[in-house]
């Protein structure tokens, strides 16, 4: 961590919240309310439910016996406070029943809702559950803690929760569900390791999984065979998506099986990253935050229309006191109830930088170790300025909050724009800086020309581990889908060596890699762009592959334990990569050639060398190596240097 950046955030914050002290005086606002008891708590056994809805002239807690019935049980008393908050006292007798709320505007009387707090919901998420979150799981989780590996050192494999063990050579039971990652001794009918257990093999440190909070596109109570979705659509951000649940109808379940999957992840020492989108509610008039404060929570624009920088309808508005409150507070429960490990910001750029920096703040007075990362890119317009946002190329002014290095991805592949463009490791041609400014981590280099940078017109980082290192992910092509796109005329084995190529970029530059599982054993989806709704066949892991494609999982496995064992490939700070990383001249193009000092990681006079020819010809690089040895990749050795091969990266070291 950067102190000086640190203390510069801090009265950054400071400044802002005094300015934001004064221009409240409205006490309907939610700035100065510090509780965090909004939505159900319990004081001495009593169950206490809070709702904000400021503008509403009366609210009505529907109190229901279970999730199906209509009539409510009685009528309640809701009491509303100066903050606009309205409270319902509760009996201990309506423990394990369900509520909804409902409100009353100006004009009319609003649909139920569900609580936007609420943490137990039945079935679809219409109704809140009445019951303590906290009592709900399984054996030893007092115990829980998050594992200890700091992002500097992270590795993170991104994953969905139903492609991990939907497919019927997974080896797996609990398919599509949250237990799935609970088994172990699975294994594909070639007998090689499937499940956790394999991706244990890889060495990863964090597995990053899509939404798995409360989203609305599946039909919980519907037939789950014929439904799929990336679940980018939220529904009740405090909540287990139920679809991953192997029972529904009892609110608990997916609450208890969410965290027996998170307990037997980190069993295996590797941390869970939570993909959370709170940019944008799957519906705009009636999700919960409409519902209980009319256009409350979103962004409008000058004619009080919502704005769409999610390019789902609506984006919301982390600017105002309550939804950075609801923000900061899901977050804070996800990791404290959850133990999560990490989070994900779908659209960052969506979200204002004051309150990125205040979660990063909070998250990690919980948590040292929290991973924080996000894209930063919106999918349309926002009304709120760049310079307020955090996007890319605001990163240096995030306090431990990381980008997508879109940069490096299409540096490294082509454009994900262009099906057809290639990049450094597929036939393109001019993407040596781009490939440059990855490896350095997105920070200043004397060496790397900005001019020359696909994107980025300056680095963007304020240090390495600010930049997510990726070449592919859930979106776009597979990794193996765009590089036969741009080599139509290739052979799989081609194909597959430019992969390697690619992640060997990935794994041995300054920053965080990110891998999209099956990246390692080439993944493909048929060459489906966007899968986020395709069927099992076109998403699913093919457990068959690891087995088909082993040599490249077996690279890919090398190339991370290179990477854990040499320090230079994580520096750590951007100091120390600027004095450490050495780029070399090259005989010709496509050529990406750089030293690594490794004194100023382990006191040893240590140098790596590592080459990468993204060329179509074998390449002689006339260097003296001494004492160096090739340690991954094969290289033909002569008095006269050493032949890298096309498409091939070559690692040096004493
Ligand atoms: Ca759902």
């Amino acid at each position: 961590m950067n102190r000086f950046f640190l203390i510069l955030g801090v009265i950054v914050l400071t400044f802002s919240q005094c300015k934001m002290k004064k221009g409240t005086s409205n006490l309907t606002s939610l700035s100065q309310y510090k509780a965090d008891d909004l939505g159900l708590t319990f004081k001495n056994g009593i169950p206490v439910i809070k709702l904000y809805s400021p503008t509403a002239v009366d609210v009505k807690l529907n109190l229901y016996d279970n999730s199906e019935t209509t009539p409510t049980l009685r009528a309640i008393e809701v009491k509303k406070d100066n903050y606009g908050i309205w409270t319902a006292q509760l009996l201990p007798s309506d423990i394990e029943k369900y509520y909804t709320w409902q409100i009353k505007t100006e004009e009319a009387w609003l649909a139920e809702t569900v609580d936007p707090y609420t943490k137990l919901v039945s079935v679809n998420g219409k109704r809140g559950y009445i019951e303590d979150v906290t009592a709900i799981k399984p054996a030893g989780w007092e115990n829980e803690s998050y594992i200890e590996t700091s992002p500097n050192d992270a590795v993170i494999y991104e994953l969905h929760v139903r492609d991990f063990s939907i497919s019927q050579n997974s080896g797996l039971q609990h398919k599509g569900k949250f237990l799935a990652f609970t088994e172990t001794g699975s294994t594909n009918e070639q007998g090689d390791k499937t499940g956790l257990d394999y991706i244990k093999g890889l060495g990863v440190t964090h597995i990053h999984l899509l939404p798995f909070f409360d989203y609305a596109s599946i039909d919980e109570a519907g037939d789950l065979n014929t439904q799929y979705n990336w679940g980018y659509d939220p529904q009740n951000y405090n909540v287990p998506e139920g679809s991953y649940a192997t029972d529904i109808r009892k609110p608990e379940t997916r609450v208890f099986e969410l965290k027996q999957a998170i307990q037997a992840i980190h069993k295996q020492g590797i941390g869970v990253v939570m993909d959370v989108v709170y940019n944008h509610t799957s519906s705009k008039n009636d999700s919960p935050f409409d519902l209980t404060y009319p256009g409350g929570y979103y962004r409008k624009d000058k004619t009080g229309n919502f704005t769409d920088a999610s390019g789902c309808g609506n984006e919301t508005a982390s600017e105002t006191a309550h939804f950075r409150k609801f923000m900061i507070e899901s977050l804070k429960y996800w990791a404290q109830e959850y133990k999560i490990d990490g989070f994900r910001f779908d659209l960052m750029g969506i979200h204002d930088i004051e309150i990125m920096n205040q979660i990063a703040i909070e998250l990690r007075n919980i948590n040292p170790n929290v991973l924080l990362y996000g894209e930063g890119w919106t999918a349309a317009q926002s009304p709120l300025p760049d310079s307020l946002r955090a996007l890319k190329k605001n990163t240096y002014k995030l306090l431990d909050v990381a980008a997508f290095s879109d940069d490096f991805r299409d540096g490294i592949k082509g454009s994900v724009f262009d099906e057809e463009a290639p990049g450094f490791a597929n036939g393109g041609e001019g993407f040596e800086e781009n490939v440059k400014f990855g490896i350095i981590g997105n920070i200043a280099h004397p060496q790397v020309d900005m001019k020359k940078v696909h994107y980025s017109q300056k680095p963007w980082a304020n240090e390495p581990f600010q930049s997510i290192n990726y070449v592919s992910c859930h979106d776009n092509l597979t990794l193996f889908d765009k590089l036969y796109a741009t080599n139509i005329e290739a052979s799989e084995k081609e194909v597959l060596q430019m992969q390697k190529l690619a992640l060997g970029l990935v794994l041995t530059s300054q920053g965080i890699p990110f891998l999209h599982a099956g990246s390692e054993f080439g993944r493909s989806k048929g060459g489906v762009e966007n899968s986020y709704k395709s069927p099992d066949n076109i998403n699913q892991i093919n457990w068959e592959l690891i087995t088909k494609n082993k040599a490249l999982v077996e690279d890919v496995k090398a190339l991370i334990k290179i990477r854990k064992e040499y320090g230079v490939f994580n520096y750590g700070e951007a100091g120390k990569v600027q004095k450490g990383i050495r780029f070399l001249n090259t005989p010709q193009p496509n050529v990406i050639a750089c030293e690594l000092d490794g004194t100023l990681v382990d006191g040893k006079s240590e140098k790596v060398l590592v080459i990468a020819n993204g060329g179509t010809e074998t390449v002689l690089f006339p260097v003296d190596y001494g004492n160096l040895k090739p340690i991954y990749g094969n290289p033909k050795i002569t008095p006269d240097g050493a032949r890298i091969p096309a498409k091939t990266m070559v690692i040096f070291a004493k």
